[in-house]
Order: structure tokens, then sequence, then C-alpha cells
């Protein structure tokens, strides 16, 4: 009999579809070729999309494991969405019929559904066909704890949370300043919120959320998931941290620019800044930045993007003319490295030169900033990033904070960027001694977590076992 095949489907970003192909991945390996993997491949949005999906999906086909791609066929984006994750999750549902044909028409047994934390509404696809569905959780625990309690939060505050008195109760997660709640959660009238919500009730029908966090960095939220108290009266879905799923890569043959500059800094003096794949910054707020660095005395790598084109959404590479105060790349030219374009950041963070991190916060800046013990200070923008800020700093101690105007579009003054580089990579700066010795505690937690025996090792064999098992019924 042909071997049982988990169905994947990943939304395209690359920090969404990468981060579930590893997952996919190791659930592979773990399962000892008892099953295979299909992915189930929408037409991504967008020209640049598209061809970032192509690339990564020629390497995994050249890879020669055990994964199939199956293109479903293109579907009109929507276009009267006020937001992008009523977009993401409307696009995904205008595939409901798609995804059905495909798990319907595939020549092997179906052991399971692998959904995108977006995609919640193919759990309709997996009840009609009878196939167990687990989500995908890109995030932290903290995140879906988050929206696994907000249909209940919803009800019990009024207002906007911005109005609303004291703290937010997340379980397992010390009191929540409404102020750090994610971008769609400070909007209740925005479809996006709309969408966040469903997508929270909808966790608690799924046989088990799978979440790219490692045990020992968030104890107390993984237990209040798996007991139940974020959605009470609902079933507690089984939870597998499997995490850190990131895919390390050996060095190019060739080292990057940034690389090479980096080879002849001394070790950890180099605080990198770097911003995801939507993060940018006007001149006005470029300027602050500037004068911040170059007041803190500190060496940096900056990597800067300018105001997407019109048009387009991604940011452009920086016109480091226009952006950034005059004279200032000459002035600082033996202490610092701005990069115009995109980084290996990866490649960055594994350097011993790189002693802190100033990082938008996303969910896999995050985890590769743990993986090789690098110290935080947390600028969310976008998406969740204002409560990762928050469990860095006051959850997991790995970060330091910064004060970002969140009024203000998310605006960080020169005075208040130099003050938290200080505070970071000052040798004798208590608070950043605290985040350096926590975050080399979460590298080796993380480190451990994936070897044999570790917290996310067990987790993945716990899951591979529980979707054989149901395969084989
Ligand atoms: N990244 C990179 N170079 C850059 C900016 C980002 O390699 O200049 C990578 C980063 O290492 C991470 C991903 O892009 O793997 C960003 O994912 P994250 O979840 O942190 O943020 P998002 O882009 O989804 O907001």
């Amino acid at each position: 009999m042909a071997t049982p095949t988990v169905v994947l489907l990943p939304v395209w970003a690359a920090g969404h579809l990468m981060s579930m192909l590893d997952a996919g991945k190791r659930l592979l390996a773990r399962s000892g070729g008892a099953l295979s993997l299909t992915v189930l491949v929408m037409q991504a949005p967008g020209e640049n999309h598209r061809s970032e999906v192509a690339a990564h999906i020629q390497r995994e086909e050249a890879s020669g494991l055990d994964i199939r791609f199956h293109h479903l066929p293109a579907v009109e984006p929507p276009t009267d969405c006020l937001g992008i994750e009523e977009f993401v999750s409307r696009f995904v549902q205008l595939h409901t019929a798609h995804v059905k044909a495909a798990i319907s028409g595939l020549a092997c047994p179906v052991a399971a559904l692998v959904l995108d934390f977006f995609c919640t509404t193919m759990l309709d696809v997996s009840r009609e066909l009878a196939v167990p569905a687990y989500v995908y959780i890109t995030a932290d625990a903290a995140f879906c704890a988050l929206l696994l309690r907000l249909p209940a939060l919803h009800e019990e505050v009024a207002v906007e949370f911005e109005e609303m008195e004291g703290m937010v109760d997340v379980p397992g997660l010390p009191p929540v300043p409404p102020s750090s709640l994610p971008v769609p959660v400070m909007d209740k009238k925005n479809h996006n919120y709309t969408w966040f919500m469903y997508h929270g009730r909808r966790f608690t029908e799924a046989k088990g959320v799978i979440i790219n966090t490692v045990t020992e960095l968030e104890q107390s939220v993984l237990a209040a998931i798996g007991d139940g108290r974020c959605a009470p009266g609902f079933p507690a879905p089984t939870v597998y941290p499997v995490g850190p799923v990131l895919s390390v890569t050996p060095p190019a043959e060739q080292p990057h620019e940034c690389v090479r500059w980096l080879d002849v800094q001394p070790p950890a003096s180099v605080v990198l800044l770097c911003f995801g794949s939507m993060g940018f910054f006007t001149a006005p707020q470029a300027h602050e930045m500037a004068h911040g660095l170059e007041r803190s005395g500190h060496r940096f790598l900056w990597v800067l993007r300018g105001p997407p084109a019109a048009g387009v959404r991604e940011p452009s590479d920086a016109n480091l003319g226009e952006l950034l105060p005059e004279g200032f790349v000459e002035r600082t030219k033996e202490k610092g490295l701005v990069w115009p374009t995109k980084a290996p950041q990866k490649e960055i963070l594994a350097h011993a030169a790189v002693g802190g991190f100033v990082t938008h916060g996303g969910w896999n800046s995050t985890l590769e900033s743990l993986w090789f013990g690098v110290p935080m200070v947390p600028w969310p923008l976008y998406a969740e990033q204002h409560l990762n800020a928050f469990t860095l700093v006051a959850y997991m101690g790995v970060a330091v904070a910064m004060e970002v105007d969140r009024k203000r579009n998310n605006f960080v003054a020169a005075s208040e960027l130099e003050r938290a580089v200080k505070a970071l990579m000052g040798r004798d700066s208590e608070e950043g001694k605290r985040a350096r010795e926590k975050a080399a505690e979460m590298k080796a937690a993380c480190r451990k977590a994936v070897e044999e025996g570790g917290s996310s090792y067990s987790a993945l064999g716990r899951l591979s076992e529980e979707i054989i098992k149901g395969a084989n019924k």
C-alpha cells in the first residue's frame, strides 16, 4: 500500500511557508519513512511572492525527500479587504473547493491535514473528508493563547482594548498591557479583528496545535493552552511545541560583504539592526536612528530598507543619500555598516562579533536570535510584534525594553535608541547582563530541545506517532 501522506496547507509568505515546510520535513524524518508529505500550493497573489515560492519549491524538489507539491488552481483575490489578515483569510477561503478536490484526488491515504493558522476555514474540509486536522502556529505560544482567549475577552471588554481599565488577562502570561496587543486586535470594528477571533475559536476544533516554540521558553503558557484555561468550555487542543523550527544552512562559500565586515570586528561588539521582510523607515525616523546609534558609541550593522515603491507592499532598497543625515556614513565608517537591502540575517546572528539585536520581533527573527544566544531590543512595527516585544522583555527576559510610540507610527527618538543600545551592549549594564545571561540560557535550551530526548524532539515524536496511528486505523 502507498505510504500515507500528511497534507500541508501553508500560506505563501516566506516566514510562514519556510517554517511550515521545515516542520513538515522534521515530521517526515521523525516518522522513519512511515509518512510522506504533500504540500498544497496556493498561487500567491503578487508576482514577488510567486517567484519566491517557486524558488523555494524548486530547491525542495531537488532535495530528493518524499515531498510532492500539488499546485491548486488560481483564484481571483478579493479586492475589498481592509487589511492583510482579512485578505489572507478570505483569499485562503476561496480555495475551499480546490483543497477538497485535491485531497479527495490523492492516490495515497491521507493521514492528516496540517493548516497554517490563517487557514482554519479548511477545518470544514477536514471534517467532510474525515481527515484529522492540525493547526500550525508560525508564531509563539503566547500568540496562540491570546487568539484562543480572544472571543471571551471580546465579551468581557466592551470598549476598544486601548480604552479599557487595567491589564489584559492571557492565561500563563504576566498581565498584558492593552498597548501590547497585536495590531489586528487594536480595532474591534475592523474585519481583521473579526478574523482573528474566528481563527482563535476554530483552533479548539483541531486535533492539535503544533507551535514553533520551545517548552523551556513558554512553559506556563503552553500549560495554560493544554489544560484548557485559554478557552474554558471548549475542547483543549493537544499542544505540540516542536521548535525552534529554523533552517540553518551552511554559510555561503563566498562570505557575504556583511560577514566579511563582521570578521574584523571584536567579539560581541556589534549591534545588529534588522526589521524583517516588511520593516522600513522614512527619512525622519532614519535620522533619529542614525543620531542614536552614533551617540551610543557602539559598533553597528544596520540593515535599512526604504518605503515601498508605488503599487507594491514590500520595502524598497534604501537610498542612503535620501534616508540618512549628511556625512553620517563617512563619520561612522570605522564603527558601522549600513546595508541597504536584505542581508543574510541568520549568518550575521551566528557571527561571534554580534552581541545584540535591535529587531522588529518577528517570531522567526526572535527564534534565530535565541538559537545563537543574542539578546534583543524589540522594536515592534506590525502584525503580532507588540505582543512579542512584551513577552520577550517581561516573560522570557531575553530582551531590554525600548520605548516605542505606537500612536506615532512606532516612532523611537534618538535618545531612546541610544539609551536602549547602551543598556543592551554596555558591559557594565545590569539590564544588558540579565538579558545576555537569559539569552545564553535559552540558546542552550533551544539546542537541547531539538536533540534526541529533548522537549521538542519528544513532542515531534508524539505527533508523528499519533498521525501514524490514525492512518493505520
Ligand atoms: N530576513 C533576512 N534578511 C533580512 C530581513 C529578514 O534574512 O534582511 C529573514 C529573517 O532571518 C527571518 C525572516 O526573514 O528568517 C523574517 O521573518 P520574521 O518572522 O522575523 O518576520 P516577518 O518578515 O515575517 O515580519
